[in-house]
C-alpha cells in the first residue's frame, strides 16, 4: 500500500527543490501518495494566511510530511510558518545529523554528529514584551531593579516535562542508531534555574541508560570550542532550543555547509522533514540551488517510513554524486562561478541515473 505523505513545496527556491525531491523519491520505487499542500508567502496572497488550515489537517491525518523552505518576511506581522508548524503539531524534537561526505568541501573529515534540539521551549517560546510594555515594567519591578529601566523582556521557560521528553528522545535515538554517547549541553553555571534544571533532568534520564549509552555534560561555550577543535570526540548532542539552533548551524558548517544539512522535526505521532537552509529567494526560479539537504531529509523520511532499503539506495547514489563532483550544483564546485555546475533538476536526474546503475550492477 502507498504511504500517504504531505508535501509542502514552500516558497522561494522551495518548489523547484521539492519537485526534484519528489522525482528522486518516486524513482526509488517506494509508492508514495503525495498530498501537496501550499504554505508560505505565495499562497498568502490568495488564502490571506501563509498557513491555511488544510495544511495542518493534512499533516495530522497523514502523520508524515516533508516541506521545502518557507520565507519569513521581516516586518509583515506574521510569525514564522516553520515555527508555527512545530508548535501547532508539538514537534518537540529537532533532529539534525551532520555527516562528512567525500567530495563535499570542508576543513574537517569524518564527522558524524547528531544534534537533538528541543523545539518548543526556551527563549523561542515567543513570550516577550517590548520596552515600555506594562508586562516589561512588571518584570523590571519584580527583579528589584536588577533589570534596567526601558528594557525589552524575553522569557526563557525550561520545564521538567519538556526536558525529560527531549533527553529521552536523544537517548532512544542513540540506542536505535547504535550510538555511543549523549552529551547534554547548556550553561548551568550561569542560568542555574533553567539550564540547571535541564542538566538535573538529563542526569536522571541518563541513569535509565547507564551501561548502554554514556552520558556527559558540557557548557555551551566550551562545546563550541570543543566542536571546532576535536569534533570527533562527540556523538549525540542534546540541547535546549536556542543553543540547539546555533550549534546545529555550527555543525552544518563543519561538514560543508547548509547545502548538505538535512533535518526532521518529530513529535510523538508526527514527523516533518525539512532541510536546515532557508528559501534562498534570490535564486528563485533559476534552477540553481542544491537539492541535497532536502534529498537527505527525504532519505531520513524513507527510514522513518520503514523503507530502509530505498533510503540506503538513495543515500548511496547521493554520496556517489558528491564524490564524483561532476553533476553537482554551483555551491559544491571549487569556484562559485564554475561553468560546469549543473542545476537543481539536473543534479536530481544524475542521482536517479546513479540509482539505476546500482540496480544494474
Ligand atoms: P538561506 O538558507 O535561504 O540562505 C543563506 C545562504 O545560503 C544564501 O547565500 C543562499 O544563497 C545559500 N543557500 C541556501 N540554501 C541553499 C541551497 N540549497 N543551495 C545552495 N545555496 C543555498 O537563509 P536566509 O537568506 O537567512 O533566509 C531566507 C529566508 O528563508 C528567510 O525568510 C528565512 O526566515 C527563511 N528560512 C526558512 C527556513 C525553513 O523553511 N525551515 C530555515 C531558515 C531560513
Amino acid at each position: 500500500m502507498a504511504h500517504k505523505v504531505t508535501l509542502i513545496p514552500g516558497d522561494g527556491t522551495g518548489p523547484e527543490i521539492m519537485a526534484t525531491v519528489r522525482k528522486v523519491v518516486d524513482a526509488t520505487g517506494v509508492k508514495i501518495d503525495w498530498d501537496v499542500q501550499e504554505a508560505g508567502v505565495d499562497i498568502m496572497k490568495t488564502a490571506g494566511t501563509p498557513l491555511p488550515p488544510g495544511v495542518l489537517d493534512s499533516i495530522r491525518k497523514n502523520k508524515v510530511a516533508i516541506k521545502g523552505p518557507i520565507t519569513t518576511p521581516i516586518g509583515t506581522g506574521f510569525r514564522s510558518v516553520n515555527v508555527a508548524l512545530r508548535k501547532e503539531l508539538d514537534l518537540y524534537a529537532c533532529l539534525r545529523p551532520c555527516k562528512s561526505y567525500k567530495g563535499v568541501r570542508s576543513k574537517y573529515e569524518k564527522i558524524d554528529l547528531i544534534i537533538v534540539r528541543e523545539n518548543t521551549e526556551d527563549l523561542y517560546a515567543g513570550i516577550e514584551w517590548p520596552e515600555g510594555a506594562p508586562e516589561s515594567n512588571e518584570v523590571i519591578k519584580l527583579s528589584k531593579n536588577k533589570i534596567r529601566e526601558n528594557s525589552a523582556i524575553s522569557i526563557k521557560p525550561i520545564s521538567r516535562f519538556g526536558t525529560r521528553r527531549i533527553v529521552k528522545f536523544a537517548f532512544e535515538h542513540a540506542v536505535k542508531a547504535k550510538r555511543r554517547k549523549v552529551t547534554a549541553v547548556a550553561k548551568a553555571n550561569i542560568m542555574k534555574c533553567t539550564d540547571g534544571l535541564f542538566f538535573e533532568v538529563a542526569r536522571e534520564v541518563a541513569k535509565e541508560y547507564s551501561g548502554k549509552i554514556e552520558y556527559e555534560e558540557m557548557l555551551v561555550d566550551n562545546m563550541c570550542m570543543q566542536l571546532v577543535q576535536k569534533p570527533e570526540l562527540y556523538d549525540v548532542l542534546c540541547l535546549p532550543n536556542l543553543y540547539g539552533d546555533i550549534i546545529s548551524d555550527l555543525c552544518a558548517g563543519l561538514v560543508g555547509g547548509l547545502g548538505v544539512a538535512p533535518g526532521a522535526n518529530i513529535g510523538d505521532n508526527i514527523a516533518l522533514f525539512e532541510a536546515i537552509h532557508g528559501s534562498a529567494p534570490k535564486y528563485k526560479g533559476m534552477n540553481k540551488v542544491n537539492p541535497s539537504a532536502c534529498l537527505l531529509s527525504a532519505k531520513m523520511m524513507l527510514n522513518h517510513l520503514g523503507e530502509t532499503d530505498a533510503a540506503k539506495r538513495m543515500g548511496d547514489a547521493i554520496k556517489a554524486i558528491f564524490a564524483e563532483g561532476k553533476n553537482v550544483t554551483y555551491d559544491m564546485k571549487p569556484f562559485r562561478d564554475d561553468p560546469t555546475a549543473v542545476g537543481t533538476s539536473q543534479m536530481g536526474n544524475a542521482i536517479i541515473k546513479k540509482m539505476g546503475e546500482a540496480v544494474l550492477a
